[in-house]
């Protein structure tokens, strides 16, 4: 199945065994995001996470 990147508009192919395959295959326009983005995302979580350091 063919999706589209939600963040960086890169086509992927995905198979039954993606984790996310059951949902876009429900809903279509449902948002999804590509590996390389949601490391991106998931980074940039953990950074905002992070308490500021005492000075
Ligand atoms: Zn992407």
């Amino acid at each position: 199945m063919k999706v589209r990147c939600s963040l960086c508009g890169a086509e992927q192919e995905i198979t039954k065994i993606h984790k996310d395959y059951q949902r876009l295959a429900r809903e279509p326009e449902a948002v999804y995001i590509c590996n390389y983005c949601s490391r991106r995302v998931q980074y940039q979580a953990k950074e905002t996470q992070k308490p500021q350091r005492p000075i």
